[in-house]
């Protein structure tokens, strides 16, 4: 079983601290989320693995971490400037300002015959075919392009003055292409090789939404992998297969991912090929193709970004493309005594998605007894924010509070547990099943006399007794899993 919508799990995170409204005492911010308690640590964890998978478990690539705003010429040159826009309409009945591009617009072959969606949807708006969603009237504007990069300015600088201008980064991949030079120096590495970061990447979406899906901040784990050119497209495929695997290995079902090869018409300027992975974040909806969407993207970005960037290319009257460059990002083979601009593969995922997918799939619901539906949330042991409760079973005996108190600190030097004497026992499994902690720890009378516990399993609610001098050992194990 996986969540039935996201609505399920935008209340299941309010209520147990995963995630919630931003600066919601002023009334909130449209589409903007702070990460609580627990969502901080399950951010850390997805974060963690993929930076364990990708940087430590191979021997191939290294990290990064580039500043967020970067001369506004990086932006210029990688083309951002000019063509990192939304399609923008207005609806003149209710004053809705839409993305043209996602009015779900279906044109015909025959309008298509040599031309991109983008082409056709002006003369199809005009002619009154598409339909605003929110209240049906197709009155609508023209498409007219709206960039997405925030805008701001360094220094003591005038609001007016362009030569202070720069932008929030909308992507962390800027950062690793323009220290191609460095790290190739530094590291003295050989291709193939990559180069991977995490960070914060900022884009003003016209149509925020669907919770942390889409929001205007949010978190991007990117890897360029630099290739030789002739090699993209065989790597670019073993990418592929690689990250739909790493998302499998995360626990998420194989039945709610799919791959979407980007046709011709949706890819980015500098793209030869892109394969999504999408996630069923819509389960809800009756048409089959609108239950997915994007939750990482694998592109092939050619050499684009590295020439772009270099000093020595030249137009057809021997003119620098780029005259603002000081670097040739160029590569030089030593065996073959070649020079040449590697071709790059992009796996960019979302650390938000990420959660947001992981929180669905992991959602379950299990009658107790009694009756009772309860929650349990099968979180992937590696992700779960907390890893074990220690929960004793009567709170006014002080030997039996010392001694849980005793076996969480021996514990958190290794995994992250948490002391709870808030409840009954039922309330406190339920709260820990509920947030997808995998082990909760019980001390009872009987502890103090055979220096055991029980160790309960979130998943089968089976109980097993274990002695506190194994229990360290015990948990690693079964964590591992
Ligand atoms: P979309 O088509 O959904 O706008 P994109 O194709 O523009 O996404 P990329 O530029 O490929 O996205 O970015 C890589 C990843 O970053 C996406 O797969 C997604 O997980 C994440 N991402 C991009 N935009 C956002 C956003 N506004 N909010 C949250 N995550 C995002």
């Amino acid at each position: 079983m996986s969540a039935p919508n996201i609505e399920t799990i935008v209340s299941l995170a309010k209520r147990r601290g995963f995630v919630f409204p931003s600066s919601e005492i002023y009334g909130g911010l449209g589409s903007a989320w702070d990460y609580g308690p627990l969502g901080v640590e399950l951010c850390n964890n997805v974060k963690q693995s993929w930076w364990r998978w990708m940087v430590y478990e191979r021997d191939d690539i290294e990290g990064l971490d580039s500043s967020i705003i970067l001369n506004r010429l990086v932006w210029h040159y990688s083309g951002h400037e000019d063509t990192f826009s939304d399609p923008l309409v207005d609806c003149r009945n209710c004053n809705s300002r839409l993305r043209a591009d996602k009015l779900g617009y279906q044109p015909s072959d025959e309008e298509l015959k040599d031309r991109t969606v983008g082409e056709v949807l002006p003369t199809a708006i005009r002619e009154r075919r598409v339909a605003c969603p929110n209240c049906g009237s197709k009155d609508l504007t023209e498409p007219r392009p709206f960039n997405l990069m925030f805008r701001t300015h360094v220094g003591a600088a005038a609001e007016d003055d362009l030569s202070s201008l720069v932008y929030l980064r909308p992507e962390t991949a800027q950062g690793i292409f323009i220290n191609f030079a460095n790290i190739l120096t530094t590291s003295r590495r050989k291709l193939p090789f990559g180069v991977a970061q995490i960070g914060k990447s900022f884009r003003n979406e016209v149509t925020p939404g669907n919770f942390i899906f889409r929001t205007r901040e949010f978190e991007q784990m990117e890897m360029e992998y630099f290739v030789r050119p002739g090699e993209d497209e065989r790597v670019h495929q073993e990418w592929i297969d690689g990250c739909f695997e790493w998302f499998t290995n995360l626990g998420i079902s194989a039945d709610n991912l799919r791959l979407y090869e980007q046709p011709k018409e949706e890819l980015a300027h500098y793209a030869k090929r892109t394969v999504d992975i999408q996630y069923r974040f819509f389960p809800e909806r009756e048409e089959q193709e609108r239950q997915w969407d994007e939750l990482m993207g694998i592109a092939n970005r050619t050499d684009f970004d590295l020439r772009t960037h270099s000093k020595k290319p030249e137009d057809a009257e021997g003119k620098r493309l780029n005259p603002d460059s000081t670097e040739d990002l160029t590569y030089f083979d030593e065996a073959t005594k070649e020079r040449f601009y590697p071709y790059v593969i992009e796996p960019a995922a979302g650390v938000n998605r990420t959660v947001l997918s992981v929180l669905m799939d992991a959602y379950s619901e299990k009658t107790n007894d009694k009756g009772e539906t309860r929650v349990i949330l099968k979180l992937h042991p590696t992700l779960a924010p907390i890893k074990a409760a220690i929960l004793p079973l009567a709170k006014n005996k002080p030997e039996i509070v010392g001694m849980a108190k005793a076996i969480k600190r021996s514990l958190q030097p290794v995994l992250r547990a948490v002391y709870d004497d808030t409840g009954g026992i039922g309330k406190l499994y339920a709260r820990q099943d509920e947030i997808g902690t995998p082990f909760c720890v019980t001390v009872d009378h009987q502890s103090l006399e055979d220096e055991a516990v029980t160790v309960r399993d979130r998943d089968t609610w089976e109980q097993e007794r274990v002695k506190v001098s194994d229990l360290q050992e015990h948990l690693s194990n079964r964590l591992k899993e």
